[in-house]
């Protein structure tokens, strides 16, 4: 059997138990990343969601940067950094959303994403999907849609996707 680039990906994901607290089981992409074919495999499979071809990625902050970044560059794409409360200086909309302990903030910089661009949202992880729903949030109040969701690994127990309902949602792996 030919080695697939589903298997390239599953074959270069590490987890590591109770990090970065007790029972949580913590997925890293860092030999994934580093690695020149397990990048060049992960970043065909979520350039693909189906749809509507996207105009615009948004990757999300840490890991959705590096990843947005290949995947726009492979679609010939400009890529949008949505960041937490506080890096960008020049802010069009503040999302807040809720974590299991306090809130987070994600921020979208202002006057990159033209209204009526099809936005593909890039990150690594569907947890909970509230980092998703917000980055979602913010492309559409800025007058933007949302073609899809790209993530590298869905933990459906946490249901994300069902956060997410209303989107085209696109993910490589469950665990
Ligand atoms: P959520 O908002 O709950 O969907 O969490 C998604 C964000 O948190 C993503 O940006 C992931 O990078 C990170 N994340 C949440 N859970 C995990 C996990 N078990 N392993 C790795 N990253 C995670």
């Amino acid at each position: 059997e030919a080695t697939t680039d589903l298997d390239v990906v599953a074959g270069l994901l590490r987890d590591v138990p109770d990090f970065p607290s007790p029972g949580i089981r913590f997925w890293d992409l860092s030999a994934l990343l580093a690695d020149g074919p397990g990048l060049a495999a992960t970043t065909r499979l979520l350039a693909a969601p189906g749809g509507p071809a996207p105009e615009i990625v948004v990757g999300i902050e840490a890991r959705g940067f590096l990843l947005g970044a290949a995947v726009a560059h492979s679609l010939g794409l400009g890529v949008v950094a949505v960041r937490k409360k506080g890096k960008l200086p020049i802010v069009a909309a503040s999302e807040s959303y809720d974590l299991e302990y306090g809130s987070a903030t994600l921020e979208l910089p202002a006057g990159v994403l033209r209204p009526g661009a099809r936005a593909l949202l890039v990150d690594d992880v569907l947890a909970t999907g509230g980092t998703a729903a917000a980055a979602c949030a913010l492309v559409e109040g800025a007058g933007a849609t949302v073609a899809a969701v790209s993530m590298v690994l869905e933990l459906p127990a946490l249901g994300g996707r069902e956060r997410l309902d209303g989107h085209r949602v696109h993910t490589l792996l469950t665990r």
